[in-house]
């Protein structure tokens, strides 16, 4: 079985092996519900990052292809608009029971492209999940206000979709993250062109061929292929009224200035550098997992990974324990037994993480936990990282300035909580934050005084459930955070309001004299 010619047919399986593919096949494009060979020129290969053998090859989609996507979300608009939310409603309904019963398929598929552990794979989805089970409730989230403003006369509101809207997504969660769009902006009435990030779209194809199974008309869900061509075709095509994206800060910023100069609604969640401040009184074993976890868990490539820890007073005492956990994660292929983290991405990626340990190296920072040079013996062309625990850093580090998106923990130490939240506060990211302290009053100031969207009191990943939104903060959300993915912020941003002022009173009044004056309706 291989994996790329089950998602043309009804395969309810994927392999879960790093075993080389005999013949690896191109990865299709998906318009009209039906998934196509792409006439593309330009290819990008796609490797196990395990293994890196090749997975199979993804378009650069022409413009043709561009084009006939456009023109099939812009065709289905209308009649999907005109369908009722509770049709709308029972197609999600429908889709939320068959990304469940492909919950494996997906999750496979997520560590053959991505390499995280199969298990981590498992909650990428779940996270997914529950935001096109929140979808589910779109009848109520529909419902418009109603208020008799004055005698005979009623304002009413209501929401309504923008058209075509398009998602650009982001390699470290293949499915979380087009289920933050797929189900929010097709339930609300628009019809979607999702392009999933090119290294690892595979997940993103499972789910087309699942929005076709549940019942989304042709054209409803679109998925095109490439990197930054098409990301500019998106960004220009008028008929695109709003653009979603996760990812980095250098193709974020640049998406949120021309999506927005282009007249588009853009919402864009970006980079991180979370940190995790530490008090004497916190349990301490729970502190350890927490950080152990949430610092190497899918291998660092994680937006809310806890990368830095500031550890206040005594705490750096225990850095040694710390380093111990992390020494006890087993590093492996994502499919294997008992694997804690897998690779990260790529070989450059590798690089890249390897020479920022070297610069933390050579700025005179301790390198306590050495994962440079680990190599699986099953694997040994993998993109390995080991936990790497990086102490007696300053602010002026480049491993503290950039984001390492790797197995890479670093540590400053403080004196004081005061100097902890001014040390947080004067990063430039401010996606997540967490405190470990068992004192109410010390959680309390933290909470009201931190400058990060989502804080962790003993919880080492606050990312919200999707009843929330998702709320980063500085630099970790352009356009000020405005426009936050899911929860109510999410329909908001998918949707437009019309409101209606009606007064029926005057269909039958005869009055003697126009009134000029400005309606007060007081
Ligand atoms: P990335 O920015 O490299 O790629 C994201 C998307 O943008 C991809 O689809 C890619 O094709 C496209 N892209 C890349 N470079 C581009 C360019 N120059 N012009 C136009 N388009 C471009 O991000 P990534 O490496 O896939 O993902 C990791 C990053 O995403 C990290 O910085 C991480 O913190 C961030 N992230 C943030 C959140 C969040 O909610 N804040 C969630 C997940 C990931």
């Amino acid at each position: 079985l291989r994996p790329y010619s089950a998602l043309a047919s009804t395969a309810t399986s994927f392999p879960q092996t790093h075993d080389k593919i005999t013949r690896p096949e191109d990865t299709p494009w998906f318009i009209d519900n039906e998934f196509r060979p792409s006439q593309a020129e330009s290819w990008i290969d796609l490797h196990d990052p395990a293994t890196n053998n090749l997975v199979t090859r993804v378009p650069q989609s022409t413009d043709a292809e561009l084009k006939a996507a456009v023109a099939s979300a812009q065709k289905a608009f209308p009649k999907w608009r005109n369908t009722s939310v509770l049709a709308r409603q029972q197609v999600m309904f429908k889709f939320v029971g068959l990304v469940r019963e492909n919950w494996d398929r997906l999750a496979a598929s997520i560590t053959l492209e991505q390499g995280k552990t199969f298990a981590d794979a498992k909650g990428d989805v779940l996270r997914g999940l529950q935001v096109a089970e929140a979808a589910c409730a779109a009848p109520e989230f529909m419902k418009g206000e109603l208020l008799e403003v004055a005698r005979d006369m009623e304002t009413r509101t209501y929401r309504e979709p923008l058209g075509v809207v398009a998602a650009i997504c982001p390699f470290n969660f293949p499915a979380m993250i087009p289920l933050w769009c797929i189900p929010i902006a097709t339930v609300t009435g628009n019809t979607l062109i999702l392009k999933p990030s090119e290294r690892d779209p595979g997940a993103a194809m499972i789910l087309a061929e699942l929005a076709k199974k549940a019942g989304f008309p042709d054209g409803v869900v679109n998925v095109v292929h490439g990197a930054h061509k098409t990301v500019d075709f998106i960004l220009d095509a008028p008929e695109i009224k709003a653009v979603s994206f996760v990812g980095g800060n250098k193709a974020g910023e640049y998406i949120f200035s021309r999506g927005s100069a282009n007249g588009k609604r853009v919402q864009a969640n970006l980079g991180a550098k979370n940190h995790a401040a530490v008090l004497p009184d916190c349990n301490k074993n729970h502190f350890i997992n927490s950080v152990v976890g949430a610092a190497f868990g899918a291998a660092g490539q994680r937006c809310m990974a806890l990368s830095t820890v500031v550890m206040v007073g005594e705490t750096k005492e225990w850095l040694p324990e710390l380093a111990a956990s992390a020494q006890n994660l087993q590093v492996n292929g994502g499919f294997e037994q008992g694997a804690d983290l897998g690779p990260v991405i790529s070989p450059q990626s590798k690089e890249r993480i390897e020479s920022l340990i070297a610069s933390a190296e050579k700025e005179g920072a301790t390198i306590l936990l050495d994962g440079r040079g680990f190599k699986p013996e099953k694997y040994p062309n993998g993109n390995w990282v080991g936990p790497t625990i990086i102490t007696n850093v300053t602010p002026q580090m480049k491993c503290y300035t950039e984001e390492i998106f790797g197995p890479v923990l670093v540590c400053l130490n403080v004196d004081t909580l005061d100097e902890a939240i001014e040390l947080i506060n004067k990063n430039e990211y401010g996606n997540g934050t967490a405190i470990f302290t068992r004192s109410g009053p010390t959680a309390e100031a933290f909470r009201r005084n931190i400058e990060a969207g989502q804080v962790g009191i003993n919880v080492p990943i606050p990312v919200p459930l999707p009843m929330f939104s998702f709320t980063g903060n500085k630099k970790s959300i352009a356009g000020g955070g405005a426009n936050t993915f899911y929860g109510r912020p999410g329909v908001n941003f998918y949707t437009q309001l019309k409101t209606v002022t009606a007064m029926w009173a005057s269909a039958d009044a005869i009055s003697k004299k126009a009134d000029v004056a400005m309606p007060t309706q007081s």
